[in-house]
């Protein structure tokens, strides 16, 4: 799932994959280039995978999968 979101600040929603809730994390979006890391959902506990990503208009895109897919 793609999601596009424009945001001022670095709390980002994702989805989580498994129970449909949503989430935030907070990224630090002077990292360059593509994040990747595992967050647990706070209702289900279960690790999703979440891809951040952030194009030249400063567009950020969050993708969550499944940690197992
Ligand atoms: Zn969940």
């Amino acid at each position: 799932m793609m999601e596009k979101m424009h945001t001022t600040d670095e709390d980002i929603v994702w989805t989580c994959q498994y129970c449909g809730e949503a989430n935030s994390v907070w990224i630090d979006l002077t990292v360059e280039g593509k994040q990747d890391f595992i967050e647990e959902c706070s209702i289900c506990c279960r690790p999703n995978r979440i891809i951040v990503s952030v194009d030249e208009g400063d567009n950020i895109f969050i993708e969550s999968r499944q940690h197992d897919e």
